[in-house]
């Protein structure tokens, strides 16, 4: 099974109110240290996948840069992390190779240089097509410089763009929400991305609504229920204009010729529980465990490099980086063993609208363990969380906007912050 690649580049060129992700705004001269680092963190993947106790496969078919705002990094910053990855594995001549821009940040020779690295999808961090929305967040870009963004790329031959929108930024009302869905459909995107504005102390907006104040514009935040309004409203919308829902924050047209979606092929590593390895900071990664870990039971290793940037740089300036990033990479290994990987399938399986098939699963895991999980997924059908059709199980229109109250259902000994590297 072919391997995805996540690079992390977490450099912002400013930091949006609601972003908890590990990023912020550095100074240029800390992007060179840190490349240099991803590129040794690269050059050593095969050692480090050996002392983790994983198999590396050394087919690619999917790359994805992402952050942070990987755009902002120097041509020449950009080509070296590619090359890194090139000389380490091989990537498919069909390789889906994704990186992450906020409109405005493409300059003519960063585009050049991402197309020159084999680029072909690009995802647009785009959240709002109403300026005010954006400006509020501290987002620096307009609806003009998106839609001159999506023309750019086309121009360049890039027509895989997937549009990022957030439900429940400030100043947000259902009208204002139609007009970013309504734009967004009007660009003909293949992909969009529609995710719920979460509220957690990891963000400065998180903490002030947590707090009940009103910096960040914090008191022009549509309330729980609007938010959830404008969730299905946009799963409506999208749909009606041929962007079709696959799962719950994604929606991709079909493709034009032939059959499928033009869905995220690297996300859907991280549903379907296929391989991938993460470099950069905050980065996850999920490899099937080698033979020795096999005949003790273990399926899988999940491994995970620091969220601080302090702790990342601080392997790499050792004597030897890679022994001690090897070291901070064990310090965050879970052994995935055949029931973890069974709740894990579950969790992340049903985050697609063609849900999973039971007849898989036992294949898989053994009747038995299965129809331990029976309970839990009649409790939710009965919820009307959940449908059960031709020996598949997904989750209801409902059960997308409660996913995580079925998700904890399902987990009895999986750890879930270990599965990561992605948006949820
Ligand atoms: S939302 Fe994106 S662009 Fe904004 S700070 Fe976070 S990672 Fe950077």
């Amino acid at each position: 099974m072919s391997l995805g690649i996540y690079i992390s580049v977490p450099f912002c060129s400013t930091k949006c109110s609601f972003c908890n992700f590990a990023s912020s705004v550095f100074s240029r001269a800390l992007f060179d240290r840190y490349v240099e680092q991803v590129c040794a963190e690269i050059a050593a993947a095969s050692r480090t996948a050996r002392e983790l106790g994983g198999r590396l496969e050394k087919r690619v078919d999917s790359i994805y840069l992402g952050g942070g705002t990987p755009s902002v990094l120097a041509p020449d910053q950009l080509e070296r992390l590619f090359h890194a990855v090139r000389e380490q594995v091989e990537v498919e001549s069909v390789a889906e190779i994704t990186v992450e821009c906020a409109p405005g940040t493409i300059a003519p020779d960063v585009l050049e240089a991402l197309l020159r690295c084999g680029v072909n999808r690009v995802s647009l961090g785009v959240q709002s097509f109403a300026d005010k929305e954006c400006s509020s967040v501290g987002r620096l870009h307009t609806r003009a410089i998106t839609l001159d963004d999506v023309a750019r790329l086309r121009t360049a031959g890039i027509g895989n763009i997937s549009i990022d929108l957030i439900a429940g930024l400030p100043h947000q009302t259902s009208e204002s929400w139609e007009f970013s869905l309504s734009e967004t459909l009007a660009t003909g995107v293949p992909h969009v991305s529609v995710y719920m504005l979460e509220v957690d102390e990891d963000s400065r907006l998180g903490t002030e609504l947590l707090a009940g104040g009103s910096r960040y514009h914090a008191h022009f935040v549509p309330d729980d229920d609007l938010t959830a309004d404008l969730y299905l409203v946009a799963c409506e919308r999208l749909e009606k204009g041929g962007v079709k829902q696959y799962e719950i924050s994604n929606f991709a047209r079909a493709v034009t010729h032939g059959i499928g979606l033009r869905d995220s092929r690297h996300n859907r590593k991280y549903w379907t529980r296929q391989p991938y390895l993460g470099f950069g900071l905050d980065a996850h990664s999920m490899l099937p465990a080698d033979t020795e870990l096999r005949s003790r039971g273990i399926e899988a290793v999940r491994f995970a490099t620091p969220a601080s940037l302090e702790a990342y740089s601080a392997a790499g300036n050792e004597l030897d980086p890679p022994a001690a990033r090897s070291d901070q990479l064990l310090a965050s290994r879970t052994l995935v063993d055949a029931r973890a990987a069974l709740e894990e399938s579950f969790f992340l399986g049903l985050r697609l609208n063609a849900g999973i098939s039971l007849a898989a699963l036992a294949q898989q895991f053994g009747c038995e363990a299965v129809e331990e999980c029976h309970p839990v997924i009649a409790e939710a059908i009965a919820n009307g969380l959940m449908e059960a059709a031709s020996e598949r199980v997904r989750l209801t229109g409902k059960g997308r906007l409660l996913s995580n109250e079925v998700f904890g259902s399902f987990l009895r000994g999986a750890n879930s912050s270990a599965v990561g590297g992605f948006s949820i």
